[in-house]
């Protein structure tokens, strides 16, 4: 078994709907176990600021799949969910799911770069990782609690 985070954001249709559908999909994903999940998170779009604010959070998880079935699986859950990749690079969407890290796992390639290599500049992901996992030495980026410390939180509001 190999601890992972995964990233959960949508910013179109019923979003927090979005992100709880898909904290269940997970759970249902054969060969994987939610051990925890997030608070949700209100937070500005980022990188295309011209977008509705996303739903963010984070779920920690226990996994038999390989780095890239866990992908495939999560790209599957983002389809069925309605996510249409129509080219706009961090434009809106009903769903997006990342693996931020696997335990012990480098790699960097075109499909799939673990650690995420943009954890570092996102409060929108340090936030509800650092909920889970403040300790966690990120290879190439730093530990999570530090690097939220380095960023501006304002505008980010912990949902009910
Ligand atoms: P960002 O990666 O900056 O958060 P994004 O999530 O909007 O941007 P997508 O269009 O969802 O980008 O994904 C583009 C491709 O990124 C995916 O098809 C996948 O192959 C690749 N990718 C590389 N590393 C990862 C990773 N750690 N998690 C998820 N996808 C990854
Ligand atoms: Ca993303
Ligand atoms: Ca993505």
């Amino acid at each position: 078994m190999t601890g992972a985070y995964i990233a959960l954001g949508s910013n179109l249709g019923d979003a927090r709907g979005h992100v709880l559908g898909a904290l269940d999909a997970l759970a249902r994903l054969p060969g994987v176990r939610v051990l925890a999940r997030s608070p949700l998170y209100l937070t500005p779009p980022w990188g295309v600021l011209e977008q509705p604010p996303f739903v963010n959070a984070v779920a920690h998880v226990d996994t038999v799949l390989a780095p890239q079935e866990l992908l495939d699986a999560l790209l599957v859950i983002e389809r069925a969910a309605g996510r249409v990749r129509d080219g706009e690079r961090w434009g809106p969407r009903t769903l997006d799911l990342d693996v931020l890290h696997m335990d012990g796992v480098e790699q960097a390639d075109e499909r799939l770069t673990l650690p995420h290599p943009r954890i570092h500049e996102r409060a929108f992901v340090l936030l509800p990782l650092n909920d889970l996992a403040p300790g966690l030495e990120l290879p190439g980026q730093g530990r999570v609690a530090e690097l939220l410390a380095a960023l501006d939180t304002a505008g980010l509001e912990r949902l009910p």
